[in-house]
């Protein structure tokens, strides 16, 4: 019996970007001025595409990475063309993936949209941080500010599948820094800024980082789940869950939870503000992502019990949030003494008792 054929994944290069980064060494060049000559390279890859499918008869096409350079300098009419080959060719896989890498910096308003039109249903967004500094000294052409604006607009294309490549181990980079780039990645928190930070994006905001607000899901005391210990989240595919409207953090965040561990709950129940949440819960209409701090009475007296489930609870972070360029009354700057110290120790005091109350 002859062995079954390895699936095939194609891997489609384009060397051109806008600018060569200094510590690339990939191959890419610099755009001509002229443009990059589109068609002719194209019409190559077609013929290429045409001579290399000789030799992969019968074998199912389970993806195909167009990578860089910057492929999102190509229009979406081109990335169709090469796919339309490509299917045509091979017999694409039941799940066939079609990433495209993308610059924050190159990606006009709505080209997403005409990408996934084209056939994209995964990109690859070079990120590299979300520091000014950092992204500077790696001379990209993008700001912090686009990354965030390209993902919101991946979203918005319905391109949910999408990852945010990061560097780290940069020159000077310090361990805090890295994991705030991370946190932002995952999150969308906003790490604190410093003046440096502020003034190079022009962001009047400072941001202090005051204590973890952690996130945990909650049930009702008699639910099947109440008291087992290291719960994977799959267990949680049969559940209803009580969430929150769109637009508030806590729903964003159970989302991004739900889309990780490939849960498709078969009820999702919307409510607006943590109390009604918590009372859907306890009338037990389904479990629930809600913020530990909102639960101090109904983990205390058992009206709710937390469900231990693995990967929370999730940590979100509170700031304190202050115009940088305004004086601050002698009232506001005690308030915010406060609140960054003892503040912040009785919070994080309530985040133990809270988190082992569950
Ligand atoms: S964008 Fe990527 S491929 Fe292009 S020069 Fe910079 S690191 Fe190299």
């Amino acid at each position: 019996m002859s062995p079954e054929p390895l699936p095939l994944a194609l891997y489609v290069h384009m060397p051109w970007c806008v600018r060569k980064c200094p510590y690339c060494d990939f191959n890419s060049h610099v755009r001509p001025a002229a443009g990059i000559p589109e068609h002719a390279y194209v019409a190559a890859l077609l013929d290429d595409l045409e001579f290399g499918a000789r030799d992969c008869a019968g074998r199912a096409l389970v993806s195909i990475f167009f990578g860089g350079g910057t492929p999102s300098l190509f229009s979406a009419g081109s990335i169709e063309s090469i796919l339309r080959r490509a299917t045509t060719l091979f017999d694409p896989a039941e799940e066939f993936e079609v990433t495209l890498e993308a610059n924050p910096g190159t990606v006009e308003r709505g080209r997403f949209a005409e990408y996934r039109d084209a056939g994209v249903n995964r990109v690859s967004l070079g990120a590299q941080s979300f520091d000014a500094r950092q992204l500077a000294a790696l001379g990209r052409i993008h700001s912090r500010d686009e990354t965030i604006k390209a993902a919101s607009e991946l979203h918005a294309a319905g391109l949910h599948n999408f990852n945010l490549d990061l560097m780290y181990g940069l020159p000077r980079q310090t361990i805090a820094e890295a994991l705030a780039d991370v946190d932002l990645a995952l999150m969308g928190r906003v790490p604190g800024r410093d003046e440096a930070d502020r003034a190079a994006t022009a962001d009047p905001l400072v941001r202090e980082p005051l204590t973890d607000n952690p996130h945990v899901i909650i049930a009702w005391p008699g639910h099947p789940l109440a008291g087992q210990a290291a719960i994977p989240p799959i267990e949680l595919r049969h559940e209803a869950f009580v969430q929150r409207e769109a637009g508030s953090g806590t729903r964003a965040m159970l989302d991004q939870f739900l889309r990780l561990h490939r849960i498709e709950p078969p009820e999702r129940l919307t409510v607006f503000g943590n109390e009604m949440a918590k009372h859907a819960v306890m009338s037990q209409l389904g479990i629930s992502l809600t913020s530990a701090h909102t639960l101090s009475l109904e983990l205390g007296t058992g009206a709710l019990v937390r469900l231990d489930v693995e990967y929370t609870p999730i940590m979100r972070r509170w700031y304190v949030v202050h115009h940088g360029e305004r004086w601050l009354p002698p009232a506001a700057t005690a308030f915010r003494d406060y609140l960054l110290t003892d503040g912040a120790r009785k919070v994080e005091a309530a985040t133990r008792r809270l988190l082992s109350a569950g």
